[in-house]
């Protein structure tokens, strides 16, 4: 799917990319730029820059880089079309139908995965609403206690206990059986048949955060064989660490003033939570959290209240949960339930102004975490007092927050009465060990800056010349397209050439909308993203040129050595001439070249 270049350029104009970032993030102007600190990864010094006048934004960090398009793509997930409605909505633009980039090029994979997911969604819902076929998962729908409204709005669903209903629907469709397979929805035994994924299950359609359906979660409704809760298998547009159930509905209800998300274990407990009112609340899908989760989360909410089950595995749970959110810099809560109740059952006796008292009560990590702890060791043994502080010196570790960090220990000291100075040894002594153990090889960051190629010749060159008319011009007088050996900068080499061509100037997000390569993006705005003086522009440039032309000539010189041998073998006389005198005239400009680069001020 592809809108004219036009219009793109006319959304463009229209926004600013400092009003649409500093919506979401504090940034503040430093100078040229605004500053602040990275949504794309964790960090405590801002190295997150937004350039007003080129229109982009860059991490010095992990290299995140891009145009108002990539930023909204990034930080909410969406695709490029759904960026693009998102802003042209904001600048009352109205936007065509979007035309194919070329007509036989259909949808994408991914296109296409979404259209069976919700194809499924429906023809499950259509199950769970029919008279006969439904009737059996209508009849537990009721008797959980939840309405008819409710199953509609989240298009509930059943899966008969059929072997390829389904399979047979969507093969009507004309959808292949390499994409069935790929949805997750169908499974295919070794050698055998095609079967659904899903049989004699209510189905919880799962939506991605614009509100697409990715996969489904089913429960089996009596005690047939097989695990109570299964959901679909990752796939390319399902991927269980960074989905949470509900997260695309909350998000439209956190109040500025309050940003709060409540977390709960399983559908069910959502869907009561949300039917009573409760709208800001996700539930896990059946794994443990992750930082993933946490970095999603954080984009909507300051803080997270976990509202697990009042049982020891739900405690047990909600510690390790906990930590994840520490570790992620994102204030967390949690309520305790209680005992053997969870939220669904609470909801469902008692009213919601019970419950809000409960989320009102809700304790901070250090609180819950040491009456737990209390209620298992005997604090006024010693070695139930060494257990105790062990752990909750091991908790602290993960504290992002000096300050938060200061409070505690000092509270803990207050709490176990012991000296604080000798639980601040105990506690630094840990975390020496902690930072050892994060520095072992295998537990590197993911977002390493990958400086080596980042700032190569060749896309540095190329960065000059999107940035710098004059730059273009002599680039352009002094290469051709065979100069690049990547198809990637050559692809882009030959853009600038043909715009410049038709002596047409495109601004900078313009010439980066052109570009299919995320990556390649990311590395020409890092480039762009340097503080240039003039003269040193002109210095960069003229080195990444030499350095670009002498590889090419080296390339040849060698390619000449070969040559000159295998004439040589051939008795051809004529051809050694033509070539050896080749060779030494290349490698005197060789020569030159580089005492002029040696000659030439720094
Ligand atoms: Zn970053």
């Amino acid at each position: 799917m592809r809108y004219e270049d036009k219009i793109v350029e006319e959304v463009q104009r229209a926004s600013d990319i400092v009003e649409i970032v500093s919506q979401v993030l504090p940034i503040k102007r430093t100078g040229r730029h605004f500053k602040g600190l990275c949504p794309f990864h964790q960090e405590k010094t801002p190295s997150f820059i937004v350039n007003a006048e080129k229109q982009i934004f860059h991490c010095f960090g992990c290299q995140a880089g891009g145009d108002i398009f990539s930023f909204l793509m990034r930080y909410e997930n969406l695709s490029f079309p759904e960026a693009l409605r998102r802003l042209a909505e904001r600048a009352h633009i109205r936007l065509p139908e979007p035309s194919r980039r070329n007509p036989s090029e259909g949808p994408s994979e991914k296109e296409k995965l979404y259209e069976i997911n919700q194809l499924a969604q429906d023809f499950y819902h259509a199950r769970f609403c029919h008279p006969q076929e439904g009737k059996a998962a209508r009849e537990y729908w009721q008797k959980r206690g939840f309405d008819e409204k409710l199953a509609a709005e989240f298009k509930i669903g059943w899966a008969p206990a059929e072997w390829r209903q389904l399979y047979d629907f969507l093969s009507k469709k004309g959808f292949p059986e390499a994409l069935l397979l790929k949805s997750g929805l169908v499974h295919r035994s070794p050698k055998g048949p095609f079967y659904d994924a899903f049989r004699g299950r209510l189905l919880f359609p799962i939506h991605n955060l614009q509100g697409k359906a990715v996969a489904f979660g089913g429960r089996l409704i009596d005690n047939s064989e097989g695990p109570k809760y299964l959901n679909s298998p990752e796939t390319p547009v399902f991927h269980k660490r960074q989905e949470l159930f509900g997260l695309y509905l909350a998000k439209k209800f956190i109040d500025r003033n309050l940003p709060q998300i409540f977390i709960v274990e399983g559908y069910l407990d959502f869907l009561r939570l949300y039917e009573k009112g409760f709208h800001t609340t996700v539930a896990t899908l059946g794994t443990a959290l992750t930082p993933d989760h946490v970095q999603i989360l954080k984009r909507f909410a300051d803080e997270a209240v976990v509202i697990y089950d009042g049982d020891q595995a739900g405690e047990m749970a909600s510690l390790r949960g906990l930590e994840v959110f520490l570790e992620g810099g994102m204030n967390v809560k949690v309520v305790r339930m209680p005992k053997g109740y969870d939220p669904d059952d609470f909801l469902k006796k008692e009213s919601a102004e019970a419950f809000k008292k409960l989320i009102q009560e809700a304790r901070d990590f250090f609180d819950y975490e040491l009456e737990i702890l209390s209620s298992r060791y005997d604090s006024s043994q010693s070695l139930g007092l060494v257990k105790i502080t062990n752990e909750v010196l091991e908790t602290f570790t993960k504290v992002k927050n000096p300050v938060l960090l200061d409070r505690y220990l000092k509270r803990l000291a207050g709490v176990l009465g012991v000296e604080e100075l000798s639980l601040r040894t105990e506690f630094s002594k840990l975390q020496k060990k902690s930072t050892a153990a994060s520095r072992t090889p295998g537990a590197l960051p993911k977002s390493q800056p990958k400086t080596d190629f980042l700032f190569q010749d060749e896309v540095l060159l190329l960065s000059l010349m999107m940035e710098d008319i004059e730059i273009r011009d002599g680039a352009l007088r002094e290469l051709t397209e065979s100069d690049f050996k990547d198809s990637k900068f050559s692809g882009l080499f030959k853009m600038l050439s043909s715009l410049h061509a038709q002596n047409s100037s495109l601004s900078w997000s313009q010439l980066l909308n052109r570009l299919e390569d995320e990556g390649m993006k990311e590395r020409l705005i890092a480039c762009i993203s340097l503080e240039w003086t003039p003269e040193k522009k002109s210095k960069a440039f003229k080195d990444c040129l030499s350095r670009i032309k002498n590889r090419q000539l080296e390339k040849r010189l060698e390619e000449l050595r070969r040559l000159v041998a295998k004439a040589e073998h051939e008795k051809d006389l004529a051809g050694v001439d033509r070539l050896a005198s080749e060779y030494r005239d290349l490698l005197a400009r060789i020569r030159q070249d580089k005492d002029r680069a040696l000659d030439s001020p720094k």
